[in-house]
């Protein structure tokens, strides 16, 4: 057995057979050889190092031609490597006797040279592991053929461990065959984590290396709860989490009771609860969950998903099934928030040496206009059918505001030229999720309808940390109390304004800062809408009184850690049983 820590992403309890995805893309299958097909099995070992030590002779005499005979000789190493007969035998008994796959078994015993190779002290022996690691991945790749298994073709329900996993990759993941997923990369507020809490599995991320620890097949623990993976368990380990997941399908079962109940405060304060989605098929989640509206439609997903550039109807078509869906219930769509780690097929410009402060989001809309103004044209197609709102992200000057509300104006007139109707009064609005944004509220809310604070990026921006890194996620946190003087000034500033403002960032989908929010004045938050029945249980277990309470101490602390500490024990008591 053993336990890797990483980062909790997406909530749950999975137990399952891996499926490993190596830095190469490939998927080690341990599958069963018949009695009758050890001897192909065996034929296609034999084949695949054969054409194997082909390549390397190849390599070594060009090489020698080119550079001499002393580089030459790297490769004679990887041919006795690869011509050794324990090693052979060691291969050959796992597919005989324990009837495993011919590239499980060059996987498994490969690695485990490759491991004894790394414990070395010696420096120089210990990077021996990196050879042996690429004589696996030479085999793998005749044995397997394709490089890259495409995750969505998985046909049985797996667990997916990979170094990372883009947010495009995770959006094609199936989750009726993938239980859960943990990658060695990625930090807190990646969105590879925001589409796993929208498929509604568990996750975990930035564990470190450990890939060359485990194989397909071997028994995991998926603990989105507490950001751990535990590979091949012990019997009491695994009875410990069987008995969790049961624990949280009761959960779920008492949480599904609250669905047709408003949420509302003890005191009967109603609290607008609002879902984040990220494609048109989660609406069933919403409706399912009693989501009051939408309040985040995160449409540069329909890119991240599609093998070529959508089209106007595309995305009319997309939003006109959100509409008519949660007929009269309010729809956000925010327009695409495309770039850093979201590109999906669009051409990238120059690499970008820190894309997150780079062409992202408004600005890149703001560069393609033919991109921005077919999309909010189909943006305004939808507007007459159902209470749409549209909303800028990544507002950072007053600017931006201006000139994207000017493309809007635009596009409007051309669809009238057109002869399309659309809602003339739709309501325009901004994200605040850059400080800069914040501090020049008082300018840009005379010119909004309505404003959505994005605690993922504002946290980010306001800390200088970036949210996909796990080496710096112990600094990206929602409670640091700078963060909460951004958030506490921007609720002030919307109530003096008179203009509605809600927060959809991952904060406002965590059951310990809904008393903080609720008491600095927020009364509309949008989640996830597998968060909505935990969310949805804190608002209905308060008073606004105690949450004024609440929030007045919380702001007077001096560390995100003091207050992490205070509202972790609020929370226990207010919802105990929410607390893992
Ligand atoms: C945010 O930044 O909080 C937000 C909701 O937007 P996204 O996570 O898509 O960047
Ligand atoms: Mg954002």
């Amino acid at each position: 057995m053993q336990s890797l820590q990483g980062i909790a992403v997406s909530h749950g309890v999975a137990i399952g057979e891996a499926v490993v995805i190596d830095n190469e893309g490939f998927r080690i299958p341990k599958r069963t050889v018949m009695d009758d097909a050890l001897d192909g099995e065996l034929a296609r070992l034999d084949h695949a190092i054969g054409a194997v030590a082909k390549e390397i002779e190849k390599n070594r005499d060009r090489v020698s031609e080119e550079l001499g005979e002393h580089y030459g000789a790297i490769f004679t190493a990887h041919l006795e490597m690869l011509h050794d007969k324990t090693l052979h035998n060691e291969v050959e008994a796992l597919i005989r006797d324990q009837h495993h796959s011919a590239e499980y078994a060059v996987s498994k015993t490969l690695r485990r040279y490759a491991k004894v190779f790394r414990n070395l002290d010696d420096q120089y022996m210990s990077e021996r592991a990196h050879d042996i690691f690429d004589l696996e991945r030479s085999l793998l790749a005749k044995l397997l053929g394709r490089r890259r298994e495409i995750l969505s073709k998985l046909t049985t329900p797996a667990i997916v461990l990979a170094h990372n996993l883009t947010p495009s990759e995770t959006a094609k993941l199936d989750p009726r065959f993938v239980l859960a997923f943990a990658t060695e990369a990625g930090g807190p507020g990646s969105h590879t984590a925001i589409v796993a809490k929208g498929l509604e599995i568990p996750a975990v991320v930035g564990t470190g290396l450990f890939l060359t620890e485990v194989s397909g097949g071997d028994i995991v623990i998926v603990d989105g709860d507490h950001g751990r993976i535990i590979i091949q368990p012990d019997e009491k380990t695994l009875q410990q989490y069987q008995d969790e997941l049961e624990h949280h399908r009761s959960l779920a079962v008492r949480l599904a009771t609250l669905r047709d109940l408003p949420a509302e405060t003890q005191d009967g304060e109603p609290i607008q609860l609002g879902a984040n989605i990220e494609f048109p098929h989660e609406i069933q989640a919403c409706l399912d969950r009693g989501a009051n509206g939408i309040g985040l439609y995160r449409t540069e997903f329909l890119y991240l998903g599609a093998d070529e550039e959508p089209t106007e109807d595309d995305h009319f078509e997309a939003y006109s099934h959100v509409v008519n869906s949660m007929s009269k219930r309010q729809v956000t769509i925010r327009t695409l928030d495309l770039g850093a780690d979201k590109m999906g097929q669009l051409p990238r410009g120059e690499e970008e040496h820190n894309p997150f402060l780079g062409v992202r989001s408004i600005r890149l809309s703001l560069r393609n206009l033919d991109l921005f103004r077919k999309q909010l044209r189909a943006v305004l197609r939808a507007s007459v059918l159902g209470e749409v709102r549209v909303m800028f992200p990544m507002i950072t000057t007053l600017q931006e505001l201006r000139q994207a509300k000017m493309i809007l104006n635009d596009t409007m007139e051309d669809l009238r030229e057109d002869g399309f109707e659309y809602d003339e009064q739709i309501k325009v609005g901004m994200m605040v999720e850059v400080p800069s944004a914040v501090m020049m509220l008082d300018k840009l809310l005379k010119e909004v309808d309505f404003i959505s604070i994005g605690t993922n990026d504002l946290i980010q921006y306001c800390l200088a940390v970036d949210r996909s890194n796990k080496d710096v996620a112990n600094l990206y946190r929602a409670s640091d109390p700078a963060v909460l003087r951004l958030i506490n000034t921007t609720l002030r500033a919307a109530r003096d304004a008179d203009v509605p403002v809600n927060v959809c960032g991952e904060m406002s989908a965590t059951p310990k800062y809904i008393p903080l929010l609720l008491g600095m004045g927020l009364r509309s938050v949008s989640v996830s809408p597998s968060a909505i029945p935990e969310i949805k249980s804190v608002c209905r277990s308060v008073t606004i009184e105690q949450c004024e309470d609440i929030a007045s101490r919380a702001l007077q602390l001096d560390s995100a850690r003091e207050v992490d500490t205070f509202l972790q024990e609020e929370i226990r008591n207010i919802s105990p049983e929410l607390v893992v």
